[in-house]
């Protein structure tokens, strides 16, 4: 479509280098690797990825292949390592688009090996260690060995090292510091015998924020980048970071008159009555959905609260009862303010009863994105 679209967020990428200059003050010596997974937290996997080269980021982790080939495709140059999400048969494919693959078993190594010898070549990877998350890695106790069978596989280079272990409340904190021993203990290991990965990494946002020990020599961040707070915020300051989403804002589609009569009521569509609706162009399959908690959800029109009384595949009507004037056409606010009102992320995230990190990935990373500072430059 080349005409504006009829719902789009808008993205301040001005607002993601302060974030990631933030993020380098705190890693202090360590190098920052920005997470782009899940569509960039929802914000565009390619644009944010351009963004965070620009910013300087040592590089980018994913764990969606097709963002990644995307981000390749539009120009990204720098590493992109990938945290998972593949079978060991596609690593082929991985390293021809030069992705960096993640390996945590013997078919991994098996398979990555055989690439390396097809090909010719010497193919980094990294490990990923399972120090307590119970995911995705191989257990600590067995990682070791596994480092050591990596090392000696002739054309395969361990370019880097990592475990995951995110938290969100203090009982969390306790747990990730004491599974980071683990992993602390598997890192001078493996210096006594003699391998050294160019990178080794543990901590995420909230170990970041946290303030956490850490002996390795990168973080990989996605959260703080993108204003998203990982921890309540009397656990750490996160004042320092602002919110990337700038906005989420539509234009009325259609506006309906309605005389008399009965609301609908056609499970599962409960719409509420009113006189005068309006209607968005986001529904169920862009991540909308009804109020979890029963609380009234709105949008502003005009300045004004528009009370949501329906949401459907495609489309969520609001009420205009209170709204006579409104016209098809109008902006309709959902996130950002106007005159004395404002609708924020965290609002959404109460009415969904879920975090503002989940608004982000499921409604706002389907709709059009607008970006602000995009040819901003260091
Ligand atoms: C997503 C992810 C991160 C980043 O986590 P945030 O809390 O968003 O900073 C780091 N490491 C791994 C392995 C991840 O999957």
């Amino acid at each position: 479509m080349t005409a504006a679209p009829a719902t789009w967020v808008e993205v301040d990428l001005a607002a993601l280098e302060r974030n990631f200059d933030e993020v380098t003050r705190l890693a202090g010596p360590r190098r920052v690797i920005g997470a782009i997974k899940a569509n960039g937290y929802g914000f565009g996997a390619v644009d944010i990825a351009r963004a965070l080269e620009r910013c300087g980021a040592y590089g980018l982790w994913t764990g969606n292949v097709e963002e990644a080939i995307a981000a390749r495709n539009a120009g990204v140059a720098g590493k992109i390592i990938m945290f998972g999400g593949y079978l060991p048969e596609h690593i082929d494919d991985l390293v021809h688009n030069d992705l960096i693959p993640t390996i945590y078993d013997r078919n991994g190594l098996a398979a990555a090996a055989q690439v390396a010898e097809s090909r010719g070549r010497i193919v980094p990877v990294y490990i990923k260690v399972d120090s307590g998350l119970r995911r995705l890695g191989v257990p600590v106790a067995a990682a070791q060995e596994f480092a050591r069978a990596v090392s000696d596989e002739p054309r395969i280079h361990l370019e880097g090292i990592y475990t995951h272990l995110p938290f969100a409340d203090p009982t969390g904190r306790g747990w990730a510091n004491d599974n980071y021993a683990l992993f602390h203990d598997l890192l001078n290991n493996l210096a006594r015998d003699g391998i050294h990965p160019d990178i080794t990494q543990v901590w995420g946002s909230s170990g970041l924020l946290a303030g956490l020990s850490d002996s390795t020599n990168a973080v990989c961040i996605g959260q703080l980048l993108y204003g998203l707070a990982p921890l309540p915020s009397n656990a750490a300051s996160a004042t320092n970071f602002t919110p990337i989403v700038t906005a989420l804002k539509a234009r009325l589609i259609h506006v309906g008159q309605h005389h008399g009569g009965q609301a609908a009521i056609s499970s599962p569509y409960v719409l509420g009555r009113a006189e005068r609706t309006g209607v968005i162009a986001l529904g169920t399959a862009d991540g909308m959905r009804s109020s979890a908690i029963g609380q009234p959800m709105y949008v502003l029109v005009r300045g004004r609260p528009a009370p949501i009384i329906g949401v459907t595949l495609e489309h969520t009507v609001v009420s205009l009862n209170a709204i006579h004037e409104a016209e098809p056409g109008d902006e309709v606010i959902l996130i950002g303010q106007s005159d004395q009102q404002s609708v924020s992320l965290a609002d959404w995230a109460s009415w969904f009863d879920c975090s503002p990190l989940e608004v982000a990935v499921s409604l706002l990373g389907r709709v059009a994105k607008h970006y602000e500072n995009a040819q901003l430059t260091l």
